[in-house]
């Protein structure tokens, strides 16, 4: 069960919470449009609404209306084929006596059935991954002890408790994260406070936004990607350090980084760079979409070709097709027409239906490229389905040559860490050699962007990335199945 989230969380009182969530998961709707949901409490009750589908589809005025608060964590969870349940949408809840906690996670723990079976739960108890770690803060929970009466009302002091402030669920959280391994970016709440945690390998992206003014803060927002903060009209802080915790009351953001040194190492995922990520989200500083631009650049560089447009694959082509034509001096132009109001058609379980499904999404401007050579600017190939039927859309169109150049590495190895990828079996460049997938995929002649280059368009001096769908080079542990079905 893998799954590529956007997570969203806000602390404002005297605000609609709902409002803003709503507005944060709607800009982050491109990490996940399996289901949505939204937990919001108003310091007694907590109400959660998830459900499948879009957030638009899931969230209407009348329920955001009905969600009254001062705390809200959302959540957008990516689609995986066989898991789209409804009771893996999150955010998860659960209570401990007369306290209750909701959560959502972005990223993919490594470690899930291990922990279940020290925790002695039976298989299938837990849904998720997230859900075995809400399971543990609950057992974790001090509220939970044998002489905590579950009509207790929790203490003020510990309410306010924790080193950072955070309460009985601080401290939940400080006994179960360190068992998790993986990727997690994690939004809580309680009726008191919001948190936020990123795993010590900083996976995924988490980042820190404030409501008003800075002498004056009127709120503060946790969201995966800057956009989510942009749209509420929230400044942007900066972007959370792997590891850290961060805890946030009406006394503002407190944090720490709660892990020992030795686990600390920087790996964020090189692809958000070249996919995942909105091209105006801001990662390591810096915007998405001019890294992607450089990445076109060099690609240029790399293989230069003679042609006579260039263009991209929309949307997430195109800024590394404005690069190349810009770098090569060949003109760039407009060879596809996507339809906007079909989402990403990447997981669709079989191939017939994915070939369908493109030609729903794309359809060729003829005029513009009949007798054309041209260079086809993508993000990434994967399984190869999207590209092979797209190649011959374009001749079919009238294009004379079609160049396809590609704006990163061959994807070879699956991902544990976040975002849902076929096996191993079926990613193309796992099985082919480079010219069997230029003869696959019918194009003229094809380049990826080296990993050096990938790494250089980013810009970023000294950051760390995880490259292992591009190298198999793991830098946490992989499931033991996975483990045992990998060649040695
Ligand atoms: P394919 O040729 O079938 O491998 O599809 C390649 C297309 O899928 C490219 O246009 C990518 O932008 C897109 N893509 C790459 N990774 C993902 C992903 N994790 N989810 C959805 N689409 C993706």
């Amino acid at each position: 069960m893998k799954e590529a989230c956007g997570v969203f969380g806000v602390f404002a009182p005297g605000r609609g919470v709902a409002q803003l969530t709503f507005d944060g998961l709607y800009a982050l709707q491109h990490r996940g449009q399996e289901s949505a949901g939204m937990a919001v409490s108003d310091g007694e009750a907590i109400t959660v609404v998830k459900d499948m589908g879009l957030v638009t589809t899931v969230f209407d005025e009348r329920t955001i209306a009905c969600l009254p608060g001062h705390i809200a964590i959302g959540h957008t969870r990516y689609s995986t084929t066989g898991s789209s349940e409804w009771r893996n949408a999150q955010p998860v809840y659960r209570s401990v006596g007369r306290v209750g906690f909701a959560l959502g996670h972005n990223g993919n723990l490594t470690n899930t059935p291990a922990l279940a079976e020290l925790h002695g739960m039976l298989p299938g108890v837990v849904a998720t991954d997230s859900d075995l770690v809400a399971e543990l803060l609950a057992l974790a929970h001090p509220a939970a002890s044998a002489d905590a009466s579950p009509l207790d009302i929790p203490d003020p002091a510990d309410r306010d408790g924790g080193p950072l402030g955070g309460g009985l669920l601080e401290l939940a959280l400080r006994q179960v994260l360190p068992l998790v391994q993986g990727a997690f970016s994690f939004v809580v709440l309680d009726g008191h406070h919001l948190m936020g945690i990123r795993d010590p390998n900083g996976f995924r992206p988490l980042c820190l936004g404030r409501l008003g003014p800075t002498d004056a803060p009127e709120g503060w927002v946790l969201a995966s990607e800057s956009p989510a903060l942009d749209v509420i009209g929230a400044s942007f802080v900066r972007e959370l350090e792997p590891g850290e915790l961060m805890v946030i009351d009406e006394k503002g953001p407190r944090s720490e980084q709660i892990f020992p040194a030795e686990r600390l190492e920087t790996h964020l995922c090189i692809f958000e760079f070249v996919y995942f990520a909105r091209p105006d989200s801001r990662l390591y500083g810096r915007e998405i979409h001019g890294a992607r631009r450089r990445m076109g650049e060099l690609l240029a560089e790399q293989r230069p070709v003679e042609a006579d447009m260039v263009m991209g694959v929309p949307d997430s082509g195109v800024p590394a097709a404005e690069g190349y034509a810009r770098a090569s001096g060949i003109p760039y132009g407009q060879g596809l027409v996507k339809n906007r109001y079909i989402g990403r058609t990447f997981i669709t379980p079989d191939q017939g239906a994915r070939t369908a499904l493109i030609r729903r999404k794309l359809n060729p401007l003829r005029d513009n490229i009949a007798g054309k050579r041209l260079v086809v600017v993508d993000d990434s190939i994967v399984r190869g389905t999207t590209t092979r039927a797209l190649v011959e859309m374009l001749r079919d169109a009238g294009a004379s040559e079609v160049h396809m150049r590609v704006s990163s590495p061959p994807f070879q190895w699956p991902c544990f860490y976040g975002i849902d990828t076929p096996t191993r079996e079926e990613l193309l460049a796992a099985r082919m050699s480079r010219e069997e997938i230029e003869e696959y995929l019918g194009t003229d002649s094809l380049e990826y962007l080296t990993l050096e280059h990938l790494v250089e368009a980013i810009d970023a001096p000294g950051a760390g990335f995880c490259n292992a769908c591009l190298t198999g080079d793991y830098p946490a542990p992989v499931p033991v199945s996975f483990r045992q079905a990998a060649p040695a």
